[in-house]
């Protein structure tokens, strides 16, 4: 049995019972992404921070009790999220700030290599409850290729839109998984629409960011963890890449989730950080409204490319509940960042997975760190998804003959 109490649009307010809404608000329209809300009480007789020292089950659905399933005997065998939380000291001194307290925490290392995997998850296992044939998908292509891989461990047939430009890795994957695949002549948000249409059309699950109020739910998860991790102390700062904004909500509805708990004493502040090419909601932000105007973007980070961000309100309404801000970061400072990361730690993530530690430098940079904080950056995706944009943040090297002399002739 789960705690889910009904849902509340988040644009008019009003309360639903489960089995009222499938998706989106019905007085809303499309517009009306719902919450998720929960009998907190119920969940605490299930849920204890002592208990989950003591639980050896190291994935997402250590938090069942706190998540919209049923039936977790229904989710993929594959471990989604407990993922790690580096202590990211050499990163802290090359910025300067050998006091910062700074960790990374990496999603890349999910079993489609993005923090996708977390609503993924948690959607596969309310598509199955509802019996649903098929789950389709419109995505830049993390969504995508982690729904694929999450129904190929269960065998749940999905549909897959996603533009035709995406990275082939991404591509690759979906393959790979066994999706049905249609590249997109078109964005990112053409191909939203065109899934949304086709979900209405066939009666497919729909796993669209936002409309599909369960993902965020899914997402929190990656908070919950953190918190946890850092045995519930809380970071002062959480450095979230955003396009469509569904993982920063998903973080703020996490945050909520602890604090009615009463399991967190201060909330972080979020910082949304987005790619100047693709920067409609900072710049709502920077305007003080809600109001969101699309603007065609020019960004290379894929996975943060949208025109029109499907979460908007979550999105916004996270960051200022927490007392966070909206930073905006070039495409040169999200390379400066890959590389920044992978050199300092280890860590290889794709552009939009780097876009978070983009706006810490960005912050540091500005002098706007104290240098004593606790900072959390969440590392959305790898670096492998995306080869040839990591290839842009490096000099290429050199090739040599394979003779002593030739390596002589090189070296200083
Ligand atoms: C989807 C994605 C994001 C952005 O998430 P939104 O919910 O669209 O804001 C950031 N990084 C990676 C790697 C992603 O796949
Ligand atoms: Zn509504």
């Amino acid at each position: 049995m789960n705690q889910v109490i009904g849902l509340q649009c988040v644009r008019c307010g009003r309360h639903y019972r489960v089995d009222e809404a499938a998706y989106t608000c019905p007085a809303c329209g499309d517009q009306g992404i719902l919450d998720v809300l929960y009998d907190y009480d119920g969940v605490r007789k299930r849920l204890s921070r002592e208990g989950l020292a003591r639980n050896p089950e190291r994935t997402i659905w250590r938090y069942a009790p706190l998540l919209p399933v049923e039936e977790v005997r229904r989710a993929s065998p594959l471990n989604v999220g407990w993922t790690p939380l580096y202590r990211a000291s050499r990163l802290a001194d090359s910025l300067g700030l050998p006091g910062l307290e700074l960790w990374l925490k990496d999603d890349g290392r999910n079993p489609s290599a993005s923090l996708k995997d977390r609503a993924s998850a948690v959607a596969l296992v309310r598509a199955r409850e509802e019996g649903a044939e098929v789950i389709a998908a419109a995505s830049t292509g993390n969504a995508a290729s982690s729904l694929a891989c999450l129904c190929a461990s269960v065998g749940q047939r999905c549909v897959i839109f996603v533009p035709e430009q995406a990275p082939p890795a991404k591509v690759a994957q979906l393959l790979i998984f066994g999706a049905r695949v249609f590249l997109v002549r078109g964005s990112y948000d053409q191909a939203f629409d065109l899934c949304m249409e086709a979900c209405r059309t066939y009666g497919w699950y729909n796993r669209n960011t936002a409309v599909n109020p369960y993902l965020s739910e899914g997402k929190k998860t990656v908070i919950l963890e953190v918190c946890e991790q850092l045995r519930w102390e809380a970071p002062d700062l959480v450095f979230v890449p955003v396009g469509d904004g569904c993982i920063i909500g998903g973080v703020g509805k996490g945050l909520r989730d602890l604090q009615a708990l009463g399991w967190l004493e201060r909330l972080p502040r979020l910082i949304g950080v987005q790619a100047e090419g693709s920067s409609v909601l900072a710049r709502a932000w920077a305007r003080g409204t809600e109001e969101i105007v699309p603007v065609p973007p020019t960004t290379l980070a894929d996975s943060i490319s949208v025109a029109q961000p499907r979460d908007a309100l979550k999105a916004l309404r996270a960051v200022r509940d927490t007392g966070g801000e909206y930073v905006v970061v070039s495409d040169g400072e999200i390379l400066e960042a890959m590389r920044l990361l992978g050199q300092t730690q280890g860590v290889f993530a794709e552009p939009a997975g780097a876009t978070g530690l983009a706006g810490l430098v960005r912050m540091a940079r500005e002098g706007r760190l104290r240098g004593d904080e606790r900072v959390v950056v969440l590392v959305t995706g790898n670096g492998l998804k995306d080869v040839a944009s990591a290839l842009k943040a490096v000099p290429l090297a050199p090739a040599i003959e394979p003779t002593l002399e030739a390596l002589r002739s090189r070296l200083p």
